[in-house]
């Protein structure tokens, strides 16, 4: 036990060895919240003050969770499971597996992830002839999600006008779809626990019973609707003269400085609300930080210092101050990552393990050149979020055949793979086959039967596919049965002949892998007391799983491999060297932070986050320019390396031949313009030639007497010039 509380500040300890109450310690980056958190856990249960099953935990991220169950797992000798430990998602999902019957779903509930659900949601245009310009797809879907965010079902949505009348009908009509498939997405699985927990008071009661102690990670980006749930749970009444011996207690952690996701409905105002309802006596503060270099954490608290409406605290270290922050300017994205490569490199030789290495982004889009320069180099790596295994379009389309043989009411899965590998079934027979779906008001794959014609034809023997694979796989463990299907399915034979087939077979094949491993799991966390057995069988879960998982696969499992995510999936993460690339104007911050309220705040708390990731090492890169969308776009360099002190920063060598561009002078009130290509001259720069005219530089190399630019010149063409003899002057 002493043990346990040795490493902890007074404060943190504090924290620790509170009374059952409920508490919310607000604090910043890397002062030890999560490790609070998961210590108190350890020393709630090492007390003997609850047994394991009375916890639940809500983390942020797949991998928060895993880490934080790694963490528990060390600090106790005993056995954890039968704690709920994950993500909001997660938590509910396993709720709706166990209670899906009281809460009007079938066993079989498939989750749809935000591609499924937009495809549904255009499914569902199409089938009702509604004018997609008018409604886009896109639109509608954020439409719904921020109803379902707050807590609004279509039925008690407001309509102040008749365009919003008609998407709240759209919402009703997508409710219905859903429902009729038996699927649900991300915002449904909150909702659904929500609504059922509220309604259903013996369960309501079970589970308040349970749980005795919940604990929130990251609480700043709880939604509405995820507080509402916690506060549910927690047996939580306004009704003073109600007091309630059940129920949990609330054991909340955050930093307003990182809340980053109030676009997707976050309320910072939660803090607020949670001190206010649950009467809190005091509120920890945290101010230690035992994570970053003094350079790293001062750059971070310049920053953020320039956000308004901050609940206020301020962050120091007793390590030393550590080794500057590296700035980086490229010409282009490629040459960014060629230097982020090499400096990886550098560091690997150093001796610094690829799992302490993360590369930071703020667009996914960014991964790819990044992705494509570890290749090259060998060097293993591995995507977070994002681009994620299960989001490939080779294992979205066997996990729909996996789909179809758990619920062959699952449209979704139906219209993706009717025809894939092609069997002659064209879109007019898929439309005539909606038609009669939607006539009958059954699902396409009940309506299959009623089509006539050679169209009908193929479609019924799609159908005995179905069948057949079920009935010979019912009894085949789940790798077998996918295996089972890759074959019978023709989706190998298809894959087999594609040229790009190759790396798409082996995906397939690491399905079947993910599959074994998933069952290993499976067995390694046997039910405990306590829990509900989760209907619907490995299948079901598996599928489930998909959906939840952020898949890890470029470098094989176990090994060890240097990190890739969005900024928004660094949250609460650590690493020895972080990369924070691609800021530029635009990009970081994103241009559409520029249209919203508070939108450049919220770009520059999650600039805080990326910044406060790295414990020894930080490099900000960004090119002048970048390949974006098929496009090259001219960049300027991000605002937020203005507002970091310059004494904190050092200019490392932007590949440019002329250096004096390149330092940044401190007295200039903004970053210097892109610097110079060559000779003065910048990419972005537009340059007149005596017989070509005017045209812009777009990309360059050499220097001195080799140096080259390439300029466009429009109509004229592109060229690549020699500085030395092409005489170009400034236009
Ligand atoms: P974030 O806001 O980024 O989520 P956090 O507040 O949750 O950060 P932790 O991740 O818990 O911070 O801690 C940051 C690092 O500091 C971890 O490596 C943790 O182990 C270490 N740490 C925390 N408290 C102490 C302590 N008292 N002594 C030594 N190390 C500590
Ligand atoms: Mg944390």
């Amino acid at each position: 036990m002493s043990d346990l509380l040795a490493h902890l500040n007074p404060p943190q300890l504090a924290a620790v060895t509170l009374p059952p109450q409920h508490a919310l310690i607000l604090a910043g980056a890397g002062s030890g919240k999560t490790r609070v958190l998961t210590t108190r856990i350890a020393w709630l249960i090492s007390t003997g003050q609850v047994g394991p099953s009375g916890i639940l935990a809500v983390t942020f991220t797949n991998k928060a969770a895993k880490e934080m169950q790694a963490r528990l797992a060390a600090l106790l000798p005993i056995n954890t499971r039968g704690m709920w430990i994950g993500t909001f998602h997660g938590l509910c999902n396993r709720f709706l597996r166990a209670h899906h019957r009281e809460a009007g779903l079938s066993a079989q509930f498939q989750i749809l992830d935000s591609a499924d659900q937009l495809s549904a949601i255009k499914r569902l245009l199409k089938n009702l002839d509604i004018d997609d310009e008018k409604y886009p797809p896109r639109e509608l879907m954020h439409f719904i999600n921020a109803h379902k965010e707050q807590g609004i079902r279509a039925a008690q949505a407001e309509a102040y006008d008749s365009f919003t009348s008609r998407r709240v009908e759209l919402y009703r009509e997508y409710e219905r779809q859903c429902q009729r498939e038996g699927v649900v997405d991300f915002a449904e699985l909150l909702l659904r626990s929500y609504e059922l927990l509220q309604r259903n008071e013996p369960l309501r009661q079970h589970y308040q019973a349970r749980f005795r102690h919940i604990l929130v990670d990251e609480f700043q980006d709880t939604n509405r609707l995820q507080y509402a749930w916690l506060k549910l749970l927690a047996g939580h009444t306004t009704d003073r003269s109600v007091v309630s011996e059940a129920g949990a207690r609330i054991f909340a952690v955050g930093d307003d400085d990182q809340s980053i996701y109030a676009f997707r409905g976050a309320e910072i105002g939660n803090m607020r609300d949670l001190q206010r309802e649950f009467e809190l006596p005091n509120v920890i503060r945290l101010e230690q930080n035992y994570r970053s270099h003094g350079n790293i954490l001062d750059a971070a608290n310049a920053l953020i210092k320039q956000n308004r409406g901050r609940l206020g605290k301020n962050l120091w270290t007793e390590a030393g101050a550590g080794e500057p922050i590296r700035v980086f300017e490229a010409f282009t994205d490629i040459a960014e990552a060629r230097f982020v490569v090499e400096e990886i490199s550098e560091l690997l030789r150093e001796g610094m393990s690829r799992q302490q290495i993360a590369l930071l982004y703020r667009s996914n889009a960014q991964s790819r050149v990044l992705e494509h320069e570890l290749f090259r180099l060998g060097v293993p790596y591995r995507v977070h979020g994002g681009l994620r295994f299960f989001d490939r379009q080779e294992i979205k389309h066997a996990l729909a055949y996996l789909r179809l043989l758990a619920n062959p009411d699952d449209d979704t899965a139906f219209s993706r793979v009717v025809n894939f590998p092609t069997r002659g079934i064209g879109l007019r027979s898929i439309e005539a086959l909606q038609e009669t779906a939607q006539r009958v008001n059954s699902s396409l794959y009940n309506a299959a039967a009623s089509l006539a014609g050679k169209a009908g034809a193929s479609v019924a023997k799609f159908i005995r596919l179905i069948e057949t694979l079920r009935s010979e796989t019912r009894d085949l463990p789940l790798p077998e049965v996918i295996d089972r299907i890759i074959e019978e399915s023709g989706l190998r034979q298809h894959y087999l002949v594609d040229k790009e087939g190759q790396d798409r077979l082996e995906n397939l094949d690491e399905l079947i892998n993910a599959a074994t491993s998933f069952l290993q799991e499976d067995e390694d966390h046997p039910l405990a007391e306590g829990d509900i057995v989760s209907a619907g069988g490995p299948l079901a879960s598996f599928l489930a799983h998909a959906s939840l998982e952020a898949g890890e696969h470029q470098a094989g499992e176990g090994q060890e491999a240097v990190q890739l995510m969005t900024v928004h999936a660094a949250k609460g993460l650590e690493f020895d060297a972080v990369f924070i690339t691609g800021l530029e104007q635009g990009l970081f911050p994103h241009e559409n932070a520029a249209q919203e309220r508070d939108g450049l705040e919220e770009e520059r708390r999650l600039m805080y986050v990326a910044v406060t990731r790295a414990r020894q090492r930080l490099y900000l890169t960004h090119a002048q320019t970048r390949m974006l969308h098929g496009q090259t776009r001219y960049c300027l360099p991000s605002s937020f390396l203005d507002e970091l002190p310059v004494e904190l920063l050092r200019k490392v060598n932007g590949g440019t031949a002329n250096t004096a561009a390149a330092t940044r002078p401190a007295s200039a009130g903004g970053w210097q313009q892109a610097p110079a290509a060559n000779n003065g001259l910048r990419i972005g720069q537009n340059v007149r030639h005596a017989r070509f005219g005017v045209g812009v530089i777009v990309s360059s190399e050499g220097a001195g007497a080799e140096a080259r630019v390439q300029v466009n010149f429009g109509a004229g063409g592109m060229k690549w010039l020699a500085l030395e003899y092409a005489r170009l002057t400034p236009a």
